[in-house]
């Protein structure tokens, strides 16, 4: 009985039963990242959107992510401990098997305790139908990871898919609330905008020799929607755009500098709901962050301007005016703030643009 337990550096592994397997890990770290890797390979190999943009298991691809095979359904039994279920009629290697998870645990733990770096996740993705594979990294986005995932199929995808909207019991199982009791509880998962500008930083750019991924409008079902398409999987590590890690010191600074007031919509905010921006995007500038520069280069907006400058500018062409741009130095376009002035009095009040603007004018 004995060779059915493998003992690796983050886990010990056990058949029990001929059909489970439990892996018992000694850290949570590594138990975390394990459940996380767990969540995306679901996403890729077995779950889709039904009509109404849950996310429901069906078959997928042919495709998985090296050390989470699909033939094991894996569910987190305890804080350290998953219980796998390996589908009838596969023998599986114990040794075999947890010596490539060990091998997959190592590249993407490594990049984590790397110290002074940008986390940098490594991981493979295998085709079974030719046997090929496709090595990524990736900054440790797990909403990245997953819209990878979601995007792998080169198919055009509605912005809602990259909105992932789960049932809890797909999820990834150390990251939900803590509504236990709710069954049916989903939840979104992931910033389309903010998703898809990660995505393209981490190698599938939008413009230039390497353009593999596309931003476009299409009528689905009767309206306009925002659609996602990358054209490759394989990710161009000479696109990738390196940025700066903006420490919690900046961040503080910065907002204090700028009165916590988003500077766009010039609301004050609890920095909680406050973002450090780059003026502009690290796309179209480098992103070469210091001490002395960094309150010149980034500035204060609200989590909702934010995502509205994300929103707008993302179809901006490659050769954009951003050193005249209202969205890089609002504070020089006063005619933006004040139009978003009007717009937040009128829906206050309730009343349409027009009636504020004549408020606005008394
Ligand atoms: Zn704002």
């Amino acid at each position: 009985m004995k060779n059915n337990v493998t003992k690796t550096k983050y886990f010990t592994a056990e058949v029990k039963s001929g059909n489970q397997i439990v892996l018992n890990f000694g850290r949570k770290q590594s138990a975390n990242t394990f459940g996380r890797m767990d969540f995306y390979s679901r996403i890729l190999h077995s779950l889709s959107p039904d009509t109404e943009r849950i996310w429901r298991p069906k078959q997928r691809l042919n495709v998985e992510i090296r050390g989470w095979p699909k033939s094991i359904r894996w569910q987190r039994t305890r804080e350290l401990s998953f219980t796998g279920k390996i589908e009838k009629g596969t023998t599986l290697d114990i040794q075999a098997y947890s010596y490539t998870l060990e091998i997959a645990l190592d590249s993407i733990l490594e990049g984590t305790a790397a110290k002074n770096m940008a986390h940098i996740y490594t991981f493979y993705i295998d085709n079974k139908e030719d046997f090929s594979f496709v090595k990524y990294q990736f900054h440790s986005k797990a909403r990245t990871i997953a819209a990878l995932c979601v995007l792998y199929d080169l198919k055009p995808h509605p912005r809602n898919d990259l909105e992932l909207n789960i049932q809890k019991k797909f999820g990834p199982q150390n990251k939900w609330p803590l509504d236990e009791d709710l069954d049916s509880y989903q939840r979104t998962y992931g910033d389309p905008s903010k998703t898809a500008d990660e995505l393209r930083n981490e190698g599938w750019p939008r413009f230039g020799d390497n353009t593999s991924m596309k931003v476009f409008r299409q009528v689905v079902i009767g309206t306009q929607q925002q659609m996602y398409q990358i054209e490759k999987r394989e990710q161009t590590l000479s696109s990738r755009v390196p940025r700066t890690n903006i420490s919690k010191k900046w961040r503080d600074e910065l907002f204090e500098s700028q009165n916590y007031t988003c500077q766009i919509c010039l609301n004050k905010y609890d920095p909680t709901l406050l973002e450090p921006d780059h003026r502009i995007p690290v796309i179209y500038e480098a992103d070469v962050l210091t001490e002395d520069n960094f309150k010149e280069k980034l500035m204060t907006l609200c989590r909702y301007c934010n995502q509205q400058k994300r929103e707008t500018t993302k179809r901006l062409p490659p050769d954009y005016d951003w050193k005249s741009s209202p969205w890089a130095y609002p504070e020089k376009f006063d005619a933006l703030r004040v139009k978003q002035g009007i717009e937040r009095i009128a829906k206050r009040k309730n009343i349409t643009f027009e009636e504020a603007l004549q408020l606005f004018r008394k």
